[in-house]
């Protein structure tokens, strides 16, 4: 039962809460009910975007909206793919790869005196690359591939972690509880 971060919901009612285990799969998420009636962008305000970054730990420049909007959609269309056991498409994810290549690339390898390991440290790092390079990880690791799912209410994406990888729900208070009460309510018309 995740708190909800405070992103400037404009006249939308409802929150945006950080669900999804790891920044690609939150950053994805920033489309509430995506492709409904109810969809609703939660990079508008442009400035819920420095919010968010600041909510999920990611220390970047937000950059440019447009195009962070952009990639928000390939990275939905790859997960959301993957976890219909569909294949995404080559130029979805070679614009993942792009970008994290990129980001590698301009990042110097640093061991502080003392320090128990090296770390990578960018230069300038932006919201784009960052959540480029934490997508990168995720598709390259299958054992997180393997736990990567969707809410069968909202289709928001999460890790599921649980042992035997059977969460349904982005959080059980919201989408668990609505699809418990309409199966309640289709059970009493149905008498
Ligand atoms: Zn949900």
């Amino acid at each position: 039962m995740a708190e909800p971060v405070a992103l400037d919901p404009g006249s939308y009612r409802g929150t945006y809460k950080l669900i999804g285990g790891t920044p690609a799969l939150d950053f994805a998420n920033l489309v509430s009910y995506r492709g409904t009636d109810r969809q609703h962008d939660w990079l508008d305000p442009e400035g819920n975007a420095a919010t968010w970054a600041d909510a999920a730990g990611v220390v970047a420049f937000v950059g440019d909206i447009a195009e962070l909007r952009e990639f928000r959609e390939v990275l939905a269309r790859v997960f959301l793919d993957l976890v219909d056991r569909a294949t995404p498409a080559s130029s979805d994810v070679s614009r993942i790869g792009e970008l994290a290549a990129g980001a590698r690339g301009d990042r110097r390898l640093v061991l502080e005196a003392g320090a128990t390991a090296a770390t990578w440290t960018a230069r300038a790092p932006t919201l784009l690359t960052e959540v480029a390079l934490d997508a990168a990880s995720v598709l390259t690791d299958a054992e997180a591939l393997r736990r990567l799912s969707a809410c069968q209410e909202c289709r928001w994406l999460f890790m599921d972690t649980s042992r035997n990888r059977r969460r349904q729900w982005c959080d059980p208070a919201d989408c668990g509880n609505r699809a418990r009460q309409r199966r309640h309510y289709e059970r009493s018309v149905a008498r």
